[in-house]
């Protein structure tokens, strides 16, 4: 097939090349993002492979239709970007990996946490300047604390099992629970159990229309009094104002965020030489006990490695109108 690649890094290019060698599709990569300004660069292709931040509104989705793409392949398990009822009305079908390496993200998961806890990027800046005061640095054990992970899938069911690895009592809440969970000791509760008993609350369920600021004022009001938040899943599950709010009232003890509800003009762009415009971003970034990494949990060489095979096979799939298992549902 004719796939034209949106959003491509130099490491994009590497993995798919390499995956494509078994494969054979014909890859353009280009390093727009697609949005309505961009898609006309579609012109050509029969698919269309983009990432997370990729606008496939209905408005994209029909110009595409008229370019003559008939398949969106996404390279991530995320398709909160993707209008998917404009989608199956134009008979676009599209398509994603449900997993690639659930251990990358769970185990950026962990990193935030314990460097939130023992002040590591501080500790680090202090010892290059030959300060070796641990003023300021003070952490906790972990062991014996309770960890709430909202989403249990593949990603969140390894956390649990890490967390639990640490010695802690784990809550969780998911509208599906997951057996593997149960076995393991993780006792489901519903959400406001889980934000009113938990030390750390970890997110790990997609972004929907229902769910989108699930940690909102009234969420953070309701946490434990100096409780460490984080976010590897998608930015718009938390309302940031609101936690800049309580970060300030110190509610909110640490916040590691690998995702931020307005990303998409920031993250996977050097802007080192440019003056910031996100002024909610801009305060994040002020707060000793908040760390940010722009979405790289997923970022290991075995989850881009799985990630080109995955997406090139569902390409391959469904240009041999073989069933594929990675059809987002509204598609099927
Ligand atoms: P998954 O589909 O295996 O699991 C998601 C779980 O969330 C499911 O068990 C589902 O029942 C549950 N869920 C759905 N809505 C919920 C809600 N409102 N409250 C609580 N639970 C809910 O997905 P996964 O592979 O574990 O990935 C989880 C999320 O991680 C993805 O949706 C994606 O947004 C994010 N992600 C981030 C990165 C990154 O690099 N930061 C990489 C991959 C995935």
């Amino acid at each position: 097939m004719r796939v034209t690649l949106f959003s491509t890094k130099s490491y994009d290019r590497r993995f798919f090349e390499q995956a494509n060698q078994a494969v054979g599709h014909e890859l353009t990569f280009l390093e727009p993002r697609l949005d309505r300004q961009t898609v006309a660069l579609a012109a050509g292709a029969e698919a269309v492979c983009v990432f997370v931040n990729d606008c496939l509104d209905a408005d994209v989705l029909a110009e595409l239709r008229g370019l003559g793409v008939r398949l969106v392949a996404l390279r991530c398990a995320g398709f909160n970007n993707v209008d998917l009822p404009a989608a199956e009305r134009l008979g676009i079908r599209v398509v994603r990996v449900p997993a690639y390496s659930p251990y990358a993200v769970a185990e950026h998961t962990l990193a935030l946490i314990l460097t939130l806890n023992r002040k590591l990027h501080r500790a680090h800046n202090r010892v290059r300047e030959s300060n070796f005061a641990l003023e300021g640095l003070l952490g906790f054990d972990i062991h014996g604390l309770t960890a709430g992970i909202v989403g249990t899938g593949k990603i969140g069911a390894i956390v649990c099992r890490l967390l639990a690895g640490f010695g802690c009592r784990i809550l969780a809440y998911d509208p599906y629970p997951n057996p593997d969970c149960v076995a393991n000791g993780v006792e489901y509760v519903d959400l406001p159990q889980l934000l009113a008993e938990s030390h750390i609350v970890s997110l790990h369920c997609p972004l929907t229309s229902e769910n989108r600021h699930l940690i909102s004022a009234d969420a953070i009001a309701s946490m434990r009094d100096n409780v460490m938040l984080i976010n590897t899943s998608r930015g718009g599950l938390v309302d940031t104002r609101e936690v800049i709010n309580g970060l300030k009232s110190r509610k909110i003890g640490y916040v590691g965020l690998d995702v931020y509800e307005e990303e998409a003009s920031l993250f996977f762009e050097d802007h080192s030489s440019q003056i910031l415009q996100d002024d909610v971003f801009a305060r994040l970034t002020t707060f000793p006990n908040v760390i940010v990494t722009a979405h790289q949990a997923f970022f290991t060489s075995d989850a881009l490695g799985n990630i080109a095979e995955t997406t090139l096979a569902n390409i391959s799939d469904i240009a041999h109108d073989r069933p594929c298992p990675n059809l987002v549902a509204a598609s099927r």
